[in-house]
């Protein structure tokens, strides 16, 4: 499983409020980019999945 965040899905002109529900610190943004999945740091847990309101990160299988 991977998580893969869809830049075109997120509007990218706030913080990523996903990053505070990252329990291990794998959320990464620059400015107001898309944020970015950490592979290294990621527990593949989906908390940034459930919480995005614009569905922009997802997982796949
Ligand atoms: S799946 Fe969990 S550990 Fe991985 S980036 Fe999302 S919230 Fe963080």
């Amino acid at each position: 499983m991977r998580i893969s965040v869809q830049k075109s899905r997120c509007p990218q002109n706030h913080r990523c409020p996903s990053i505070r529900v990252c329990p291990a610190g794998a959320l990464e943004q620059n400015g107001f980019e898309a944020p970015i999945v950490n592979e290294e740091k990621c527990i593949k847990c989906n908390q940034c999945v459930k919480y995005c309101p614009m569905g922009a990160i997802q997982s796949n299988a």
